[in-house]
């Protein structure tokens, strides 16, 4: 079935967001997100929904927290449940009948997901970041989210509509068939109010007819990415309009009045561009790690110290750029599609080797973009040269040749001629 579920991203069964910045654990389960057009009563029942999951989860988390300041044993999953049909039938709580018993059930699943992602991190037994105490949701959280599982028996219509339990028929804006009958579906509401429908579905790794080539990716700010044949690739054109255009609702949001109408209104615009700048890129990386995927039978990417990073003043060019995103696009595609896929420490010196012969000649100040080897005397290219490393990092057999680049006594060499490294002094031919 090839590569061309552009937009599919693996499921995080632990959390219930359209999000794409999941940690380093997969499953073989994707995410199929589409649009929805609600009607009125569809987002009034929407609103109704997000709200009794919200009361659920924040309930049951200061239930848990009231036992644990009291010292009292940790409520477990079974008790929260039973705690939740007993509070249904209390008069106060009552309306949360008019919403899925399964969405509930839901809301109350992510919180114990949640705990168990939270205790896992302490303990060390779960990879990645650590992760954050559960905190209470609000009603003015960016994104709003209810799950329908299976048995909440929601349903694909004939008419192309999507039938949720005690909502309605929704009409979905199907941008490609789903592949297979989907386990769960999260609705979604964003910032900019959109809603948004994400399906689960369980696959079977697929594989891709064989290729050969292997290729290392250097991440950079001045490129989005340099591989290790000697492209580079910028981030394209219309990722940068959106994110003109977001600058430019930006300013003009901070010119209107505090609590006016008009502010009100530009800020919605704002929201509205950030929604186009993060599917610009999210586009781009998937148009970008599939196609990576599909030309390489080994891909290998520095693994970025983006947290490290986002602390320094590149932080919101870091932030922008979205890497982590992308490198773990490029990781489940892998995954799914058979290839190697390979994180190099970030600690492996890729600017300070040569590619061409090993040796190492320590760091060089960021502006120095070609230097020339002094064991070898070859002029090297800094982005590709690092492709080149991190692919060698990895084991890949990769040819050097395309991180030479020939000195050129006029052009990018002047401007570095100011520079204070003597080796980035190429010599007059
Ligand atoms: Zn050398």
């Amino acid at each position: 079935m090839g590569v061309q579920d552009e937009d599919t991203a693996p499921a995080r069964t632990d959390f219930p967001v359209f999000c794409y910045e999941f940690e380093y654990a997969f499953s073989m389960q994707l995410r199929y997100n589409y649009r929805l057009d609600p009607w009125p009563q569809h987002r009034i029942a929407f609103g109704k929904a997000f709200g009794c999951a919200r009361v659920v989860f924040n309930d049951a988390l200061a239930a848990r927290e009231t036992a644990h300041q009291a010292g009292l044993p940790y409520l477990t999953d079974a008790e929260l449940s039973t705690r939740l049909t007993a509070v249904k039938k209390s008069p106060e709580r009552a309306w949360l009948t008019e919403v899925s018993a399964v969405v509930l059930q839901q809301a109350l699943a992510d919180l114990n997901a949640a705990y168990r992602n939270f205790f896992d991190s302490l303990t060390g037994s779960r990879k990645g970041p650590k992760m954050a105490k559960p905190r209470f949701r609000s009603r003015k959280d960016h994104r709003q989210a209810i799950r329908f599982t299976a048995n909440a028996r929601f349903k694909l219509l004939p008419n192309g509509r999507l039938r949720l339990p005690k909502i309605g028929d929704v009409p979905v804006r199907w941008s490609r068939p789903l592949p297979s009958e989907p386990s769960s579906v999260t609705i979604v509401k964003d910032s900019a109010g959109r809603y948004f429908a994400s399906f689960v579905i369980e696959t079977d790794a697929g594989t891709l007819p064989e290729a050969t080539p292997a290729v290392g990716i250097d991440l950079g700010l001045r490129h989005f990415a340099v591989l290790s044949d000697g492209r580079k690739i910028a981030a394209p054109q219309f990722l940068r309009r959106a994110e003109k255009l977001l600058q430019r609702r930006q300013r003009d949001l901070s010119r209107k009045q505090e609590g006016s109408k008009n502010r009100d209104k530009a800020r919605l615009k704002v929201a509205r561009a950030h929604a186009r700048v993060g599917d610009a890129r999210r586009d781009f990386h998937h148009q970008l790690s599939t196609a990576l995927i599909r030309d390489n039978q080994a891909v290998a990417v520095e693994d970025l110290a983006v947290r490290g990073l986002a602390r320094t003043r590149l932080a919101k060019s870091v932030h922008d750029a979205g890497w982590s995103g992308f490198v773990n696009m490029l990781e489940y595609k892998a995954r799914r599609y058979g290839r190697e896929f390979c994180r190099i420490g970030r600690y492996t010196p890729t600017s300070q080797t040569c590619s061409l012969c090993g040796v190492k000649d320590g760091p060089k100040p960021l502006h120095v973009r070609t230097w020339q080897c002094d064991a070898c005397g070859a002029w090297l290219d800094r982005d590709i040269n690092a492709a080149v490393n991190v692919a060698k990092a990895a084991g890949l057999a990769v040819t050097a040749c395309r991180a030479r680049v020939r000195p050129s006594p006029c052009g990018m060499a002047r401007r570095e001629e100011a520079g204070t490294h003597p080796k980035s002094l190429p010599e007059a031919a």
